[in-house]
């Protein structure tokens, strides 16, 4: 309109000039009523756009660029937001061209509101595949990278000698572009990963509960909290501790094969040597044996930390081992030294009988006491040993002659040495409890020929 305005102006101007104002009259006349109309015709009709966004009317504009200014406004609120590239997408705009008295003005809240949302843009990203199928997706390749470096870091242990690592599933990372809600962080990826679920259930262990009361709570298999908790031992729980109620179910398959070298313990043999200088029925040690050393080298491939297969490489004896010697005393314990008859080794009570007890053979009798209780020698003989002897503990072997010999174990201390010559009576040691024993007593032998007797045969003692 201001261009034709323009326009007449100047032709009015020009005539003017050449003074021909009178003969131009009627065209000028004619040039501001056509102005006049157009200016009614303007104020009356407005060519203007109606922007729907997915058929859902926003307002109206005069210029398509007023939407575009917004699309990108909120393109740049959501890279930042994500930290990619996002884009929205454009089709689901549409601008219906019409003319209206007056402008509906754009609903440009309403608008921002629906350009952001997450099925309307799409943001660059990198997806994690397995086996083809779409697993997790985030915003940048290195995090993706890492997020398989940490999948299989999660599974090996420090100190291991990893010869590789592999996945059992064919992996893929691929550069698409997805919808917001389908980008996961760092956190949640690796989590989604391992576990199957970005769920987290979990419980926080109270005082006095156990796995058996957590289970029966939340109504779950104990073998399932089992499952979801393998790195947890269930006898050792803390107050606070946080229990998964989830198995896992991982997405990967981390495989490592792993060299492990094992020292094994290679036993000396041992030779007996016969000595009159000690008497019958004791031992000494010549020469000290020394165990072998042998390593052995193995491959092991694990699925998940969970061992697969087992595999001898090598195996290398790094120390030989070296013989020990033992000295066998014959000779005979003079028969003088023995009665013949055995006196109570204690004064106490019969808790436990010589026979059978729990599938095993009861070799002699129990007698309790009260710790330090004096033992005496049932007979007099000669102490053929006198020191640790396993489940024994401290114990007291004397030889008696005529192949007659009696122990005293548990023994809190001992009072005499190998080879010493004891008398009947004699205060040998005092009652304990070392060794394999529940609470102090005297456990008290009487073998012939090392073959056990039951020594209530032997001695007098009230039995409980
Ligand atoms: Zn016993």
């Amino acid at each position: 309109m201001n261009k034709l305005f323009r326009k007449v102006m100047r032709i009015g101007k020009r005539l003017s000039k050449k003074n021909r104002f009178a003969k131009i009259k009627p065209l000028l006349m004619m040039g501001f009523s056509i102005i006049l109309i157009t200016f009614l015709l303007a104020d009356s009709t407005l060519s203007v756009f109606t922007v729907s966004i997915n058929g859902k009317s926003m307002g109206q504009v005069r210029n398509k660029n007023q939407i575009y200014t917004l699309v990108d406004s909120v393109e740049k609120d959501l890279s930042e937001k994500f930290g990619t590239e996002a884009t929205i997408d454009e089709q689901m705009i549409s601008f219906a061209s019409t003319k209206v008295k007056e402008m509906e003005p754009l609903d440009e809240d309403a608008v921002i509101w629906e350009l952001s949302k997450s099925e309307n843009s799409f943001l660059k990203s990198w997806v994690l595949s397995v086996d083809g199928k779409r697993v997790v997706a985030v915003n940048n390749e290195d995090k993706a990278n890492q997020l398989l470096n940490a999948i299989t870091k999660h599974y090996m242990k420090d100190g291991s000698h990893y010869l590789s690592t592999d996945f059992k599933e064919s992996v893929e990372i691929h550069e698409e572009n997805v919808h917001s809600n389908k980008l996961l962080d760092y956190e949640e990826a690796l989590r989604v990963v391992l576990t199957g679920t970005s769920e987290i259930k979990e419980h926080q262990v109270r005082n006095g509960e156990s796995f058996w009361t957590i289970a029966e709570k939340y109504q779950i298999p104990i073998k399932t909290l089992e499952a979801a908790n393998k790195a947890i031992d269930p006898e050792k729980l803390q107050v606070g501790q946080k229990i998964s109620l989830v198995i896992p179910k991982p997405y990967l398959t981390v495989l490592t094969t792993e060299e492990a070298i094992v020292s094994e313990k290679i036993n000396f043999s041992t030779t007996y040597e016969k000595t009159d200088s000690l008497h019958e029925g004791e031992e000494k040690v010549k020469l000290k044996g020394v165990f072998g050393v042998k390593e052995i080298s193995t491959q092991v491939v694990r699925e998940n930390g969970e061992i697969v297969s087992t595999e001898v490489l090598d195996s290398a004896i790094v120390q030989e081992p070296s013989n020990q010697i033992v000295l066998l005393g014959t000779k005979a314990i003079p028969s003088s030294l023995g009665t013949g008859a055995l006196d109570n080794p204690s004064r106490g009570t019969v808790t436990s009988a010589f026979g059978r007890r729990w599938g095993r053979l009861h070799a002699g009798i129990d007698i309790a006491n009260k710790k330090g209780t004096p033992i005496l020698a049932a007979d007099g003989g000669v102490v053929t040993f006198a020191g640790w002897r396993g489940n024994y503990g401290l114990l007291v072997t004397i030889s008696h002659g005529n192949g007659k010999t009696t122990l005293y174990g548990h023994c809190d201390e001992i009072l005499v040495s190998q080879g010493d010559v004891v008398k009947k009576g004699q205060t040998i040691a005092n009652m304990g409890d070392t060794g394999n024993s529940t609470g102090v007593h005297l456990h008290f032998e009487v073998r012939v020929n090392d073959v056990p007797q039951d020594p209530l045969k032997y001695v007098e003692y009230t039995v409980n």
